[in-house]
């Protein structure tokens, strides 16, 4: 079960990256949306729609 997801646009998805490693010290699963799902959700980190979802395993 994922506990810990951060969604995320073309432009922020390193920085997610970064900021996940650091917070959970292990590599996350990174996996792109469905587009339903992109157009409902907005990037962690600006107003984009995000491309990519990032979760722990
Ligand atoms: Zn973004």
């Amino acid at each position: 079960m994922w506990t810990l997801k951060v969604y995320s646009c073309e432009t922020h998805i390193n920085h997610a990256l970064d900021v996940f490693v650091a917070k959970e010290e292990t590599f996350p699963i990174m996996e792109k949306l469905d587009e339903e799902k992109m157009l409902s959700t907005k990037c962690e980190y600006c107003d984009t729609p995000a491309s990519y979802i990032v979760a722990n395993a």
